[in-house]
């Protein structure tokens, strides 16, 4: 089975342990309005018009291709560098490319995923015993989940198999003004990372990141406003967890 991949970004200082090859798979159950690679909602090759020049988003790879691609770096991995998976949502796909991630692990490359664990179970089932590294999403566990598509119960369930598995566990929480901020979902969180003791948690204001991607693929672009230092620092005390970090994304 082949990969739909939109970029592979090299020498990633951000996306893991050391420098990180990161692979972008096209392809995400959830339609976050935020997200900086609106390229990669659908699984599917797009095409779009910049100035007068026909350009594409995406591109097929077979399994060796992309061992290929990821190993071109393999002298950029020696300080517990490798490849990070991101999308898109990659766990949507990598369950059927263990041989390529056995071929990774064979090589000593060490995996890491970005996900929002909006996935089936057994996607993470299939997949966990090689990667790690996770970065896990924590967006929203309120009614306004639906605005999104994200299925809260799906992600706790998820988050429970990861519970006891030995990987660097890092929560991300994009914070979105209006809504995601309000005191029932922060308090949700709140208990989450308090339950699955990660071994970080990152927050951080979203910002109008993908404004050009949005008007070559016609979308709207969004609208979003920034959290002030302060206000960034009462959510960190709110969610009073000693291993968090406020990002500058
Ligand atoms: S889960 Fe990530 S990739 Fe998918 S829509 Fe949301 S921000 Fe974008």
């Amino acid at each position: 089975m082949n990969m739909l991949i939109s970029n592979i970004q090299r020498f990633c200082l951000r996306d893991g342990k050391g420098i990180r090859t990161t692979v972008f798979f096209m392809g995400c159950p959830l339609r976050c309005f935020w997200c900086s690679n609106p390229e990669n909602f659908k699984s599917e090759i797009i095409k779009y018009n910049k100035n007068g020049t026909e350009k594409t988003f995406g591109k097929i790879y077979t399994e060796d291709e992309l061992f290929c691609e990821i190993m071109k770096d393999k002298d950029f991995y020696e300080n517990g560098g490798g490849v990070t998976f991101s999308g898109g949502e990659c766990l949507l796909f990598l369950k059927g490319h263990t041989n390529l991630l056995e071929k990774l692990k064979q090589n000593g490359v060490s995996i890491c995923v970005e996900t929002c664990l909006n996935v089936p179970s057994e996607n993470i089932q299939k997949v966990k015993n090689y990667i790690d590294e996770f970065f896990i999403d924590l967006k929203v566990f309120t009614d306004k989940a639906k605005q999104i598509n994200c299925e809260p119960n799906k992600v706790i369930s998820n988050l429970k198999l990861l519970k006891d598995k030995n990987a660097i566990t890092t929560f991300r929480l994009p914070l979105v003004k209006g809504f995601n901020d309000d005191k029932d979902n922060l308090g949700i969180i709140k208990n989450i990372i308090h339950k699955f003791n990660p071994n970080c948690v990152e927050i951080f204001s979203v910002m109008n990141l993908g404004k050009e991607k949005y008007q070559s693929l016609g979308l709207k672009v969004p609208d979003l406003k920034k959290f002030s230092p302060s206000e960034m620092e009462n959510i960190k005390t709110f969610l009073d967890y000693e291993n968090l970090v406020i990002n500058k994304f």
